[in-house]
């Protein structure tokens, strides 16, 4: 509707429709006309097009709009940080239809003079196409990984006598992977046939499997460990090795050099081929040694669940301890804590906790580092929390020198504990702001700051190629998922298999320790 310059507050009352709607937990298929028409923001001709939807699984208001926009401008919609007014313009202004005719047009400065537009944003638009160009096709670890396990398992139950085993980006648990890579015996035309589920795309260009790309590598049984080590190794540790032994499987292939085996996400650099030979590799991090759940988000600001029922869930889920963080008072979107709603919550806390033996939850925030580098809220007040995580939500557009001293302003102030995803980086949908990730490291290193691993698969963000450098200078690292609900709370295995490539164990991992100690470890920040 803003594409084609609909009436705005037509546009207003769709939006706030969708604020109040998403957090309706009961399906609107079980749900009255009448009653959806009474939810606030909601109101009648909105409540219509929901039945509409319901009743015949089409929208013809948005077939409407669908009808008049060309494809490729409602992907231009996709592209983070360019909203569907500059989009508009250019569309209308420029008669661009697709993502690579806009970046044409960026290389050849016809934006600049557009309405609205100038060399800065040119510039900035033209970074963000190649980032998303180079993005497609493209997967986040997380989506994946279930497809790729299950489709390994069913070649191996339909062909016994075969060996098939996952390789590649999502066996090296990488946070982008291109779809599910599959080493093999097996006649590849044969598994396509006995597979359900596995087969071409709609224009026959690209094997898939619940809709990921599916890439099959043939080899003989006698080679097959040296093809998995090849495939499963980055670069950097398959040139640490003079000569790579031909083997049957992987194990035998260390075995033969007499190395220790290296699981396949920790082949990532010299660091663990020196360790390997000397039968000094770190015991990598374990979903299961993690013991308590940091930084979530609760109805208070934009969660979806309650501080109780997100409680319950990390509970029945076996964990010690729940640290509650919602948003601060900056982050007006997401409906930030006003000081007397901090207070309101802390109260509900302590009623909570009154009622548990085996658990605790933790009062905490998730503060705005704000566009100086001061915190959100005075210092006064962050000392009523138990542990502060300190966050840039705000002005990502920033140059390292910018993004460095907000960060470091954060860090030295003594009333903050965790840096909360350092580069606020979206992977395949928005590079993070640059920083000098040593200079951050060493400050947090000497500010006695613990780094935060946000575990949402779109972010694992401490990126885990800087992990050993953290652990090099003694700083923990903290395995967060920061769930905006009760479902988000299994992000925690997306940041520990993040973890296990940086070489991550459990003593440096803050939320590995029990209760009791994390208690200990938050009682010593009150000092
Ligand atoms: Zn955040
Ligand atoms: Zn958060």
């Amino acid at each position: 509707m803003e594409l084609h310059k609909e009436n705005p507050f037509k546009i207003r009352s769709y939006s706030n429709a969708y604020l109040s709607l998403r957090k309706i937990e009961k399906p609107f298929t079980e749900t009255s006309k009448e009653e959806i028409a009474g939810i606030r923001g909601v109101g009648k001709a909105i409540a219509d097009k929901i039945h509409e939807l319901i009743e015949t699984g089409n929208l013809s208001a948005y077939q409407k709009y669908e009808a008049i926009t060309p494809p490729g401008v409602i992907e231009m919609l996709g592209i983070k940080g360019f909203g569907p007014k500059k989009i508009q313009v250019i569309w209308k202004e420029l008669e661009i239809e697709t993502i690579g005719e806009l970046l044409y047009a960026c290389n050849e400065n016809r934006l600049i003079d557009l309405k609205g537009f100038g060399l800065k944003t040119q510039a900035t638009l033209k970074k963000q196409l190649e980032y998303y160009i180079d993005s497609r096709g493209k997967y986040h670890y997380d989506s994946v990984a279930g497809s790729a396990a299950e489709l390994e398992e069913k070649i191996n139950r339909a062909f016994p006598d075969d060996k098939s085993e996952l390789v590649g980006l999502v066996k090296r648990m990488m946070p982008e992977v291109k779809g599910i890579e599959i080493l093999t015996t097996a006649d590849e035309q044969e598994i396509i046939e006995a597979i359900d589920g596995l087969g071409m795309n709609e224009d026959g260009t690209l094997l898939q499997y619940n809709t990921y790309p599916v890439f099959f590598n043939k080899v003989d049984s006698t080679s097959f460990g040296t093809e998995a080590f090849k495939q499963n190794s980055s670069e950097d540790f398959i040139e640490c090795f003079e000569t790579i032994p031909v083997s049957t499987d992987e194990q035998s292939l260390f075995d033969a050099l007499q190395m220790a085996y290296v699981h396949p996400e920790y082949r990532e650099s010299s660091i663990a081929y020196e360790q390997s030979k000397s039968n000094t590799l770190p015991t990598l991090i374990e979903t299961s040694d993690i013991k308590g759940v940091v930084h979530n988000h609760s109805t208070y600001s934009d969660g979806l669940h309650s501080v109780d029922e997100m409680a319950m869930e990390c509970m029945r889920l076996g964990y010690e301890y729940f640290v509650i963080s919602d948003h601060s008072k900056a982050a007006f979107y997401a409906n930030g804590l006003s000081e007397d709603r901090v207070i309101q919550q802390m109260d509900e806390i302590d009623q909570l906790n009154a009622g548990y033996k085996d658990f605790r939850i933790f009062k905490s925030i998730e503060c705005d580092i704000l566009n100086d580098g001061s915190m959100d809220y005075g210092d006064d007040f962050l000392k009523e929390f138990e542990i502060v995580i300190a966050s840039i939500h705000s002005n990502l557009k920033m140059d390292m020198q910018k993004a460095n001293n907000r960060l470091l302003r954060a860090i030295e102030n003594p009333r903050t504990h965790i840096l909360g995803h350092p580069t606020s980086r979206l992977l395949l949908a928005r590079e993070g702001y640059p920083i000098d990730h040593a200079l951050i490291i060493d400050a947090c290193a000497a500010n006695n700051m613990v780094i935060e691993l946000n575990a949402n698969p779109a972010r694992l963000d401490l990126d885990w190629s800087w992990i050993p450098y953290a652990l090099e200078k003694g700083v923990k690292i903290s395995i967060n998922p920061d769930a905006h609900s009760k479902d988000q709370i299994r992000y925690i295995e997306a940041g520990v298999c993040a973890a296990r490539k940086g070489g991550l164990t459990k003593e440096m991992c803050l939320n590995a320790m029990n209760r009791v100690e994390f208690g200990k470890w938050v009682d010593s920040l009150q000092d």
